[in-house]
């Protein structure tokens, strides 16, 4: 084991993001401790990494006490906080509409015992906050400082508001107690690792067309969203945490190149030569209408933009699922 490592914690280690990020941190010689209680990922997004010694997985719960995770980790150099369900669909067991309690408590206390964490180590904090902070937004594209158009108590306000309260407290810690802490807000990212039954569109669309079912449209697919491939977001995130002076900023991470639900159900199908037909279903309750995200303060403070297109990243994401 190398002792000059910097060491990091990624809650939500285990999850799809959360792992392309360790395996990223690892190949940049970081030590990494992944905590996760995997109510929505699985274990096997780890199974490469956990040969690496200087890899730590723990099955851990972010809302559980401060004094446990204190118990099995030391000297942390950096915090990121994945740890929460993300799935809007209802129709899949590992949504956050399934898991309501669970996504507000990993979003607020959770997000509390890792500032609280971050605190005691004196180390630096990112929160992975998410386009959902904008609800169904009234501009578009949206900027870091549109305060978004939130549904309080609908059904995706567990998220929603999960994830404000989340920037809240992490910007509270800023201006309280000086910490060194940055949001970021994830918009649509896809790619390898993302679960097939989490419901979410690009895993939904690839797996109904590689076995020639209906491509599921819900509502008439004139609502927008912008796909980010996942090296692009993983690349986003370091950068984000790592850059000096970005202490209390947010930034938007995301693929500019909006696209209606249509056009993508469309490309999928051309390009896996699908011969599914597209059908549509209802529209979930409070389906934001549009996603575009505007990534000019991450290119000028960051020096990152997305450099995978949608059409390469969903080649790459089609041959991963025909592979597993
Ligand atoms: N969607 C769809 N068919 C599906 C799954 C999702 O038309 O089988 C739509 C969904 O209604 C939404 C968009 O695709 O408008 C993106 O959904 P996703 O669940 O991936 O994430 P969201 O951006 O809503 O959080």
């Amino acid at each position: 084991m190398d002792k000059s490592r910097k060491r990091v914690l990624v809650a939500g280690g285990a999850g799809f993001i959360g792992s392309h990020l360790c395996k990223s941190l690892l190949d940049g010689n970081y030590k990494v401790i992944a905590i996760d209680n995997l109510l929505t990922s699985t274990k096997d997004n780890l199974k490469d990494l956990l040969k690496n010694p200087e890899f730590t997985f723990l099955e851990h719960d972010v809302t559980d006490q401060i004094s446990n995770f204190k118990f099995q980790i030391s000297n942390l150099d950096y915090i990121f906080h994945l740890a929460s369900p993300a799935s809007p669909n209802q129709k899949s067991a590992r949504s956050y509409i399934n898991h309501p309690i669970e996504t507000l408590l990993a979003n607020s206390l959770g997000t509390y015992n890792l500032l609280e964490l971050t605190r005691q180590f004196n180390a630096k904090f990112l929160y992975a906050s998410s386009s959902e902070v904008y609800g169904d937004p009234a501009i578009s594209p949206q900027k870091e400082d549109y305060f978004g158009s939130v549904n309080p108590n609908g059904i995706r306000s567990v998220y929603d508001e999960g994830k404000r309260f989340g920037e809240a407290i992490t910007s509270g810690y800023v201006r309280k107690y000086g910490l060194d802490a940055r949001i970021i807000r994830i918009f649509n990212t896809y790619g390898p690792i993302m679960l097939a039954d989490d419901g979410r569109v690009v895993s939904n669309f690839i797996n109904q067309a590689i076995e020639n079912k209906p491509i599921t449209v819900y509502g008439k697919g004139t609502q927008t969203r912008s796909l980010c491939y996942v090296d692009d977001m993983v690349s986003g995130i370091k950068l984000a945490m790592l850059t000096p002076n970005t202490k209390g900023e947010v930034f938007n991470l995301g693929n500019p190149d909006e696209r209606s639900i249509l056009d993508i159900a469309k490309l999928i199908k051309s390009l896996t030569n699908s011969k599914s037909k597209i059908v549509f279903e209802d529209l979930p309750i409070d389906d934001p209408k549009s996603r575009k995200p505007d990534i000019a303060k991450a290119k000028r403070i960051l020096g990152w933009e997305p450099k995978v297109s949608t059409e390469r990243g969903l080649r790459k994401t089609i041959d991963y699922f025909r592979n597993i």
